[in-house]
């Protein structure tokens, strides 16, 4: 039987690989950027491909069947790579992607196009920031020295970093209660993060304090089929020949963080 490849990295990956481990070869990639990543479901390899090419020869090596891409919606250059391959190999792919977030009555949203451009509104929109935009962004803040930072990430972040920074290490998913006592606590005057799309807490905290958000926008998404959820995935999965997916348990909606 052909084995599905997930491109991994998100919730929606390891609800993808749960549903789908115990009825066909499944094998989900991570880029090893975390070093206690979450337990997956079926079969995980660590890694980058080596390019476009490589990931071309991995699926045709690997005999693979489809691919789903359930990378984070920044991880642009992995969506690029995966689209290129799959035609270079011609097999099928689906880009599972959450919805990006809406702003709703009471938010203070100022969108932007980048990480360059949140840095160079910030200093006037606040000065006690918390960046939420994960370790490899911080390096786009490092020269706004009269900003004070919380950064929060799973791994610490490596310079260059902003001279006044405290780092919060933690996993998601957060809840409203600590997301609001930790934005007052640390008289939090500014929120940055990226439009990843998924659990809401920071922002509904950022609103109820009247907060105002650095909303980083999302790159472009490549020429591929979107679904926005694992139900979606599995239907397309059944679609392009993959059946035995017909018996995965029903999809109760997943929590993203
Ligand atoms: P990226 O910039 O799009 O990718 C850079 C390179 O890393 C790729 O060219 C590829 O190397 C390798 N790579 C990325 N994702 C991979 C995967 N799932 N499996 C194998 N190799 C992978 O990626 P990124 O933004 O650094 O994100 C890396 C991982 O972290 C992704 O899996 C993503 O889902 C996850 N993540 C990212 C963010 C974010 O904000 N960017 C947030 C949460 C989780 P080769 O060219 O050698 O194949």
């Amino acid at each position: 039987m052909p084995t599905l490849l997930i491109l991994g990295g998100t919730t929606e990956a390891r609800a993808l690989a749960a549903a789908c481990a115990d009825l066909v070869p499944t094998v989900t990639s991570l880029a090893g950027r975390t070093s206690e990543p979450l337990a997956v479901a079926g079969q995980v390899r660590v890694g980058g491909f080596g390019g476009v090419d490589g990931l071309t020869r991995y699926l045709r090596e690997q005999r693979i069947g489809a691919v789903v891409d359930a990378t984070h919606p920044f991880a642009a250059t992995m969506s690029a790579h995966a689209v290129a391959a799959a035609r270079a190999a011609a097999v099928p792919l689906v880009v599972l992607r959450r919805p990006g977030w809406t702003e709703r009555p009471g938010d203070r949203w100022h969108r932007v196009p980048s990480m360059a451009a949140a840095a160079g509104l910030l200093p006037g929109l606040g000065r006690r920031v918390f960046l939420t935009t994960g370790r490899q962004s911080i390096a786009a803040f490092a020269a706004l020295d009269d900003c004070w930072f919380l950064s929060r990430s799973v791994e610490p972040p490596s310079p260059p970093m902003p001279r006044h920074l405290d780092v919060l290490l933690d996993r998601g998913p957060f809840g409203p209660a600590g997301e609001r006592a930790l934005l007052a606590g640390h008289r939090i005057d500014v929120l940055v993060t990226k439009d990843s799309g998924g659990a809401t807490a920071k922002l509904d905290a950022a609103r109820e304090l009247g907060i105002p958000v650095l909303m980083v926008d999302r790159p472009p998404a490549g020429f591929a089929p979107i679904v926005a959820g694992v139900g979606d995935a599995l239907r397309w999965l059944l679609r392009t020949g993959f059946t035995a997916v017909r018996q995965a348990p029903p999809i109760r909606s997943t929590t993203v963080s």
